[in-house]
């Protein structure tokens, strides 16, 4: 059992398992989960059933993903003994809270969530997407909102998702529990609502650009640094980089729009060193690409170094069974919480028939 179980304000957050993480999970949400572990009553969610929505064709790599997304966690810190792991798709109470959760959201609200437009952009999604694409906006009210916590850990692209499961909340505690509309967000629970209006926290970057220099770094672009690359594939990827239109041989650098000093800003602990080079490269000295990127490579490689060593742990034979253990683990200890939250919530709605359990049976 965690230490922190139950005696703590509780945090939920989560990635979906659409390939392994990369750098802007570290800076946007992964910095902020390790800082907060030993605070915090944490469940982190491996979002699967999200990955669904866009890769139904592909359960194999899904399967595979879900696996390297938990040993990239446990390389990165986060320690299943403070925090519990759950799978999303063998926790029942979220899928059957999506349902009443669709209840209460007009239909246009759910599609003009700014992320889901964004995503159907970025992804080339087109208008074939499933039913099930725009569905997992809601889904993640009730992904959230099961925990009953008070603070998400997210990037920046996750801010509509949570506002409009703030919303979801609140039209709930209002409808079934009798809350008057006026109430302040933090007095919800102490009304007589038995969901909390949870707070976003986003990261020291809310939004790391990708290795394109245009797009957000995201798993499913191909602009991503994952944090299992090898040193070799961070030099590849980052020596590929475009500097974008700093390079105007008319006009001196531009930091601002060149890419590799985003890097550079995030990911260079001396900050002297990251001013002299910002400032050679304003005045257009004789100060080259490569040179920044070299120092840029440096430091990214110098993070992943301990996260790399801790991942090897995991990639030997008996590697995935030991995951799994603690995947089965904490997902019960996920549906304990949240088959409580659901018997509320059914309480609530006059759904309520008696208790029910569920039972693990062993593998
Ligand atoms: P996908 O492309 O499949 O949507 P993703 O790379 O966006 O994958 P998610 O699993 O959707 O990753 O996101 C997990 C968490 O990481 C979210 O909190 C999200 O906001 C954050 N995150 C993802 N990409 C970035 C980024 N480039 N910068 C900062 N935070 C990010
Ligand atoms: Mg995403």
């Amino acid at each position: 059992m965690p230490e922190n179980h139950g005696t703590k304000p509780r945090i939920l957050t989560g990635d979906t398992p659409t390939s392994r993480l990369h750098l802007g999970h570290y800076v946007g949400s992964i910095e902020n989960r390790l800082r907060l572990q030993d605070q915090y009553d944490c469940y982190f969610l491996l979002a699967n059933m999200h990955a669904f929505t866009t890769k139904a064709e592909s359960p194999e790599e899904i399967r595979t993903s879900t696996i390297e997304i938990v040993k990239d966690w446990l390389a990165c810190g986060i320690d299943p003994d403070k925090a519990t792991i759950a799978l999303q798709t063998e926790i029942p109470a979220i899928a059957e809270l999506t349902w009443f959760f669709a209840m209460l959201l007009p239909f246009n609200r759910v599609l003009r969530n700014p992320t889901l437009k964004t995503e159907i952009d970025a992804k080339g999604l087109g208008d074939t997407y499933s039913f099930g694409f725009p569905m997992y906006a809601v889904g993640q009210c009730a992904d959230i909102l099961a925990f009953l916590p008070e603070l998400i850990p997210v990037g920046e692209d996750q801010v509509a998702h949570i506002e409009m499961c703030r919303e979801v909340a609140r039209r709930f505690n209002q409808v079934f529990c009798a809350v008057d509309p006026q109430t302040e967000d933090d007095d919800y629970p102490a009304r007589g609502g038995l969901f909390p209006i949870p707070k976003a926290l986003v990261g020291r970057i809310g939004r790391l650009v990708g290795t394109d220099g245009n797009n957000k770094m995201s798993k499913s672009l191909g602009n991503a640094i994952f944090l299992s690359d090898s040193p070799k594939e961070v030099k590849k990827k980052i020596g590929a980089m475009y500097p974008g239109q700093s390079r105007n041989p008319d006009e001196p650098g531009n930091v601002e729009i060149n890419p590799v000093f985003q890097y550079a800003d995030v990911f260079l602990t001396d900050r002297a060193l990251l001013e002299d080079l910002k400032d050679r490269y304003r005045r257009g000295d004789n100060l080259g690409d490569g040179h920044v990127k070299a120092h840029v490579i440096e430091a990214i490689n110098a993070l992943l170094e301990p996260i790399r060593a801790r991942r090897a742990m995991y990639e030997g034979p008996g590697g995935d069974d030991l995951v799994i253990d603690i995947i089965r683990a904490g997902t019960a200890r996920a549906n304990d919480l949240t088959e409580r939250t659901l018997h509320e919530a059914k309480r609530a709605m006059r759904l309520d028939f008696g208790p029910r359990s569920l039972r693990w049976a062993p593998r």
